[in-house]
């Protein structure tokens, strides 16, 4: 009765009454959380840093009511700042590129779990923390890409083979220090084992055509003009210089094939940009609409079509140039095994030498 009455009372005062009926429907436990959600802004700690991105939040805010103000920083610095805030952080979403920095997130105990009927549904199972710590909102598939002048595609096949004698000094790569190669390897170490993982890295960093330096996009530029035959990157960034207005950067495309490895096993290694709710959240409700917000048909189009990423709602349709390159196999790993075995895969590249 208590429950009622002071619901009834918050709907009174609360402009935006409307919003805070429609999320309880898909809330589990909304008492609790409804008192917490009188402020009306969103506080968005993000470190996925596109423009695109904006036109999502946005829409939000149109439909909500609720303001959004972004925080932005990498990974690294805003579960720093969460952390220092301690229970004042004004954080309420945190929202970043790659599992292994979703799961530093958890570990640092920044996040809390929620449940949310629609993320549990819209979202695939293997594409979000199981407790419901953080959700994948867009995939991302780190594939070989290779010169189509210098490679036969039917001369690739998987990852492991990648550590094979007959590509030496005929491969690229970005440093060690980056996460998406360190979640590669954490898949690695979860399919095939911490040992052969280590035993292909050796091999893999053998055949390096130079020490690692640059971004995903200086390996595609790098391979376009012939350092190396292969380099393993994103595909969103191949789309990326595809699509430039720039033609220097269609002239790279257009030499570059992409080969989605490990087809006839586990399938083509699948990361995540995701969110998770913010330990201390002031918003809590707000929050978790906005995270549902994120993976609704418009956001995941956007995300689609602006950012080249692959969508994780069924239905929606991925980016044209990308959909050229044609439909694979993913492993289908669960995300958070890729943030459990980051240490082991940075111990097995720094064994390595990959630098
Ligand atoms: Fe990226």
């Amino acid at each position: 009765m208590m429950n009622k009455i002071s619901r009834r009372v918050l709907l009174g005062l609360l402009p935006l009454g409307a919003f805070a009926l429609t999320t309880s429907s898909y809330f589990y436990g909304s008492q609790d959380s409804l008192a917490q959600n009188t402020t009306g802004v969103l506080n968005l700690y993000s470190a996925r840093h596109y423009d695109t991105d904006n036109s999502i939040y946005q829409s939000f805010t149109q439909k909500t009511g609720i303001k959004i103000n972004l925080v932005e920083a990498d990974a690294a610095k805003l579960i720093e700042r969460i952390k220092s805030e301690g229970a004042n952080s004004p954080a309420d979403v945190i929202l970043t590129v790659d599992a292994g920095n979703l799961y530093r997130a958890q570990e640092s105990g920044i996040l809390q779990p929620i449940r949310s009927r629609l993320l549990e549904t819209r979202i695939p199972a293997n594409l979000r923390e199981p407790s419901g710590y953080w959700f994948g909102l867009t995939k991302r598939a780190r594939v070989i890409v290779y010169n189509k002048s210098k490679v036969n595609p039917s001369k690739l096949s998987t990852y492991e083979d990648l550590g094979s004698p007959k590509w030496r000094g005929k491969i690229i790569v970005r440093s060690s220090n980056n996460i998406y190669n360190q979640s590669l390897v954490a898949s690695l170490v979860a399919s095939i084992g911490a040992k052969n993982t280590e035993t292909w890295v050796k091999g893999f960093v053998s055949n390096f055509a130079r020490p690692p330096e640059g971004n995903d996009t200086a390996q595609i530029q790098a391979v376009a003009s012939g350092v190396a035959d292969l380099a393993l990157v994103n595909t969103y960034y191949v789309i990326r210089l595809a699509k430039s207005n720039k033609p220097d950067d269609q002239e790279v495309a257009s030499k570059i094939g992409i080969f989605f490895p490990n087809q006839n096993n586990r399938g083509t290694h699948i990361n995540v940009s995701g969110a998770g709710v913010a330990k201390n959240a002031p918003n809590r409700l707000a929050a978790i609409k906005f995270i549902e917000h994120l993976t609704e048909y418009q956001s995941q189009q956007i995300f689609a079509l602006s950012n080249n990423e692959y969508p994780v709602l069924r239905g929606v349709p991925i980016e044209p140039i990308l959909g050229g390159y044609g439909q694979f196999k993913e492993d289908e790993i669960n995300a958070s095994e890729l943030g459990k075995n980051n240490r082991t895969a940075l111990q097995i590249m720094d064994r390595a030498g990959w630098r």
